[in-house]
């Protein structure tokens, strides 16, 4: 069985999008940096997966959401 490398240099790493961004996230990258990606996230996800975050949007009061998802169980993602 081959092993699983953390860093994708020598193989080719997947990638997903979601969100209002075409921006790729490096599925399973923990230092992927991407969208909202390279503070907080991507986070560890109970399913073992890295859950990635892209920027939603913004209110009035300045509050904002993200969209958050998992690059193994999806929108269901519920972080560690
Ligand atoms: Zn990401
Ligand atoms: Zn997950």
């Amino acid at each position: 069985m081959a092993d699983v490398t953390e860093r994708g240099e020598d193989n080719p790493t997947s990638t997903f999008i979601f969100g209002d961004t075409d921006e790729p996230h490096d599925v399973g990258d923990t230092n992927c940096s991407a969208g909202w990606c390279g503070n907080e996230f991507p986070k560890p996800c109970k399913c073992g997966g890295l859950i990635h975050a892209n920027f939603g949007d913004e209110n009035a009061d300045c509050d904002y959401w993200l969209y958050e998802r998992c690059n193994k169980c999806g929108e269901d993602c519920e972080p560690i």
